[in-house]
């Protein structure tokens, strides 16, 4: 087990289900969290920007920094789309005394919480419903048909870890959502 000055907050949920928009509302509400910028192979979306979104690297590349053991852990989360949280970028945060929020998929979530034990709090966003997180990925406008079907297909399963998780927050409303993380949040870090 790591030992970490830092606490890590893990935000993890399905995609659509609204975790991103929770994840920026507690950035701005508790100044000692700073986010974790993961790596990713994905191409960049309109309004992304590199460093800030995402730390956005070729396939190659990221291949490269697996073989070289620079992930604390990462995941082919759809074809030829990894994602991963890099060693250094947790360095990074906690050198600043910082504590960490992470916004990842269930398995990385899961797979941090498990590295990190008493250290991390892992909270699961459950969206409404399946019809929900359909409607929300379409008005995105930057999936395509295909990608769309693919992330319900997943989630459909990612719904069954939810029980795997310390803390489940619907997302019925976002401003029940905030107001219910951000109390779960304050509270972990709170505690020695
Ligand atoms: P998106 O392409 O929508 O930005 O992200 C796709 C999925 O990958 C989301 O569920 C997102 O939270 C997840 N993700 C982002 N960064 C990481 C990471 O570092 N590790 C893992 N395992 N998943 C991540």
């Amino acid at each position: 087990r790591i030992k970490m000055k830092g606490k890590l907050v893990i935000f993890s949920a399905p995609s659509g289900a609204g975790k991103t928009t929770i994840v920026q509302y507690l950035l701005k509400k508790i100044p000692t969290l700073e986010f974790s910028v993961s790596a990713c192979s994905r191409a960049m979306r309109k309004g992304e920007t590199h460093g800030v979104d995402y730390y956005f690297i070729s396939v190659e590349e990221f291949k490269q920094k697996i073989k070289n053991e620079e992930f604390a852990e990462w995941e082919e989360v759809y074809k030829d789309n990894f994602y991963g949280t890099l060693k250094a970028e947790i360095e990074r945060i906690r050198k600043k005394g910082h504590h960490i929020i992470f916004d990842m998929d269930v398995v990385g979530g899961i797979n941090l919480k498990k590295q990190f034990g008493d250290q991390a709090l892992a909270v699961f966003v459950m969206p409404p419903s399946i019809a929900h997180l359909e409607e929300r990925l379409r008005s995105r406008e930057t999936e395509t048909p295909e990608s769309i079907a693919r992330r319900i297909g997943k989630a459909e399963v990612e719904l069954l870890t939810a029980n795997q998780f310390d803390k489940v927050v619907l997302n019925d409303s976002l401003e029940h959502a905030f107001a219910e993380a951000e109390k779960a949040v304050k509270a972990f870090l709170a505690k020695e």
